[in-house]
């Protein structure tokens, strides 16, 4: 069978060479061969964390990751902050209220980013905060988190560690975990990492490292200070998901061949190649281009398109694989993502099949308007580009 054009927010494609990477055989992970590995992946994978502390590795999925940071800090009945601003800022409302945490729910409307504003009222009235969790990039909604200004607006008003989820963009944005004072920031494997799906990656400040010492709740498979043990050792504490980290080693080679702040730039131009289009589409964007997500960006579906429809026909069509809203944008918006191995010529390719579909449903644009616009933002800035 042929495979799909997987414009998702996760899964996403895999390259061929972290594919031959992953098609070695296996050693333990006792073995001399992977605690070299371990100690290479450790030092490679920091920079796009902005750290200097050890990366973890969870063999798990996203969302263990970031139960793995609530459950190590907080002990039943301590305050939280939860910043929400879609369903996956609604994953730690979730796993803080299930370990009977004391949440604050800073919930913003979808769409929308958290200024330094809300976040400054909020925290006014509250005292002993633990922990502020936040979402880095809102996968839902596609808003990119003003993560450097919300931590700062935390440790000016409170003594809390600052958690960050950035599973759908560590790897296609900057992040500055040690610079901007996050205490524990997570990714996966399957977003902007080019990887399957079962490898999470997780790294924790000195501050946050004490919190966990004291912690009293208690976990076993997550338990991060037996990382930390295993890690001083270069192994993990279980069977690690080998495969995966044999192909992590091949995804750094990649972001280290491009150069990892060309890396950034290319998302940040498919962003705005995706946005042009959209725009010239007259298709309706959900989020401020001040705060528009360089991995994946949320359409509103045009009046009279019947959305599942569309999306279904431009699967069966033309094979491009679009994902569609979550929760109550459900129906409303449908999601291009455009993170870890795309390229400018594969948002083009995509825009381009796009309006196929739209021409096929009979909605009502000029043919190519979409193609042209991204093209010409695609022209503006090529040369800056080193991998297109
Ligand atoms: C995908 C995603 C998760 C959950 O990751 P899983 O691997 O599905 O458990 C959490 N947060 C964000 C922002 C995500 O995009």
């Amino acid at each position: 069978m042929y495979t799909n054009i997987l414009r998702h927010p996760g899964p996403t494609p895999i390259p061929k060479k972290v594919q031959l990477a992953m098609a070695q055989d296996i050693y333990s992970h006792r073995s001399g061969d992977f605690v070299e590995l371990y100690r290479e992946i450790n030092k490679r994978v920091k920079p796009l964390f902005g750290t200097k502390q050890d990366i973890l590795l969870l063999p798990s999925g996203g969302t263990a990751a970031l139960e793995a940071a609530a459950v190590n800090i907080v002990s039943p009945g301590e305050d939280v902050v939860v910043i929400t601003i879609g369903a996956f800022g609604d994953y730690f409302v979730g796993i803080c209220e299930k370990y009977n945490f004391n949440v604050h729910k800073l919930a913003i409307e979808w769409g929308e980013a958290c200024t330094e504003e809300m976040l400054t009222e909020f925290l006014k009235p509250l005292n002993n905060i633990k922990a502020v969790f936040v979402t880095y990039n809102e996968t839902s909604t596609g808003v990119l988190n003003p993560i450097d200004k919300i931590a700062k607006v935390v440790h000016a008003h409170t003594d809390a560690l600052f958690i960050v989820d950035g599973v759908s963009c560590i790897g296609g944005t900057l992040a500055e975990m040690d610079e901007w004072g996050i205490d524990i920031l997570v990714t996966g494997s399957q977003k902007a990492m080019m990887l399957p799906p079962g490898l999470s990656l997780v790294s924790v400040s000195e501050k946050a490292w004490t919190a966990i010492e004291e912690n009293k709740t208690p976990s076993y498979y997550l338990n991060l200070l037996s990382y930390r043990n295993w890690a001083e050792k270069g192994m993990t504490p279980n069977t690690p998901a080998i495969t995966l980290i044999y192909g992590l080693a091949a995804v750094c080679d990649l972001i280290e061949e491009e150069g990892f702040d060309q890396t950034v730039a290319r998302h940040a131009l498919m962003r705005d190649m995706v946005r042009a289009a959209m725009r010239s589409l007259n298709l309706g964007l959900l989020t401020s281009d001040e705060f528009a997500s360089p991995t994946i960006t949320t359409i509103l579906t045009p009046e009279g398109l019947d959305l599942s429809d569309f999306l279904g026909h431009l699967k069966k069509e033309y094979h491009l694989d679009f994902a569609g809203g979550l929760g109550h944008l459900q129906e409303k918006v449908f999601r291009f993502g455009h993170m870890g191995y795309c390229f400018p010529s594969n948002v083009l390719e995509a825009i381009s099949l796009m309006e196929a579909g739209l021409q096929d449903f009979n909605y009502s644009f000029e043919p190519g308007a979409g193609i042209m616009a991204a093209q010409n933002v695609f022209l503006s800035k090529k040369n800056t580009l080193k991998t297109r």
